[in-house]
């Protein structure tokens, strides 16, 4: 899953963003109002941790103007402890939760997880196709009884396939939710770590959980 911080205050961003990536997450960060609105419009994030007061561009501005364009991802608003004007204001322009600043870092955790389950059926944190389970906060897989190590990479490109099971993804969507908006596309980076997490999932099971649809990606089914 992929997240983008838009958040000035470069020690508060980098303290999120190493934190989130430390749970496998895929994270961009933009420091100002400006480059967050553009990315935050790009569709290309499962949710958004943004800032109020930010240079160029305020964040409740920001929030107007991606839900006037539907987008609909999830969004954490970070605000100063004072501003109660602000947090009800952000609320109102379509933000989901938020949080004062200083916050903890497993607060802020727990409200990525809470949103990025909201619109499923999840209640727990495991999530299962057919025998396959994965546990979203201690990150261990098992297929069956057999318990599946997964590299950090490995683990979010799973996250997402079990999150989108049934919908083909290409490898432009999957370059998009699982490496950050630089990342090299014209590689075929996605198809050998995507050829790893197969070997690991699917070897020895007579069930094969991830297909590759010739010509255009990948899908995972359980059928
Ligand atoms: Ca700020």
């Amino acid at each position: 899953m992929k997240i983008l911080i838009i958040e000035d205050e470069k020690k508060v961003a980098k303290f999120i963003r190493q934190g989130l990536e430390e749970e496998h997450y895929t994270v961009d960060v933009a420091n100002d109002g400006e480059n967050g609105s553009k990315l935050a419009q790009s569709g290309y994030y499962d949710l958004l941790i943004l800032d109020i007061l930010l240079p160029k561009k305020d964040g409740i501005t920001i929030l107007k103007e991606i839900r006037a364009k539907k987008i609909m991802m999830p969004v954490i608003m970070l605000t100063a402890k004072t501003s109660i004007e602000d947090r009800v204001e952000g609320l109102d322009s379509g933000a989901d939760d938020y949080l004062t600043k200083p916050f903890a870092f497993a607060e802020l955790l727990a409200r990525v997880r809470s949103l990025l389950r909201r619109g499923s059926n999840e209640k727990t944190t495991i999530l299962r196709v057919a025998d396959l389970q994965l546990d979203i906060v201690s990150h261990k897989a098992k297929r069956g009884e057999k318990i599946i190590e997964l590299t950090g990479k490995e683990y979010a490109l799973l996250e997402y396939f079990i999150r989108n099971v049934d919908r083909v993804l290409t490898r432009t969507i999957i370059s998009e939710h699982i490496w950050n908006y630089n990342f090299d596309t014209g590689t075929n980076v996605i198809d050998v770590y995507i050829n790893h997490l197969r070997s690991k999932v699917d070897d020895g099971f007579e069930k094969k959980l991830i297909h590759t649809v010739r010509g255009v990606g990948y899908v995972m089914k359980d059928e």
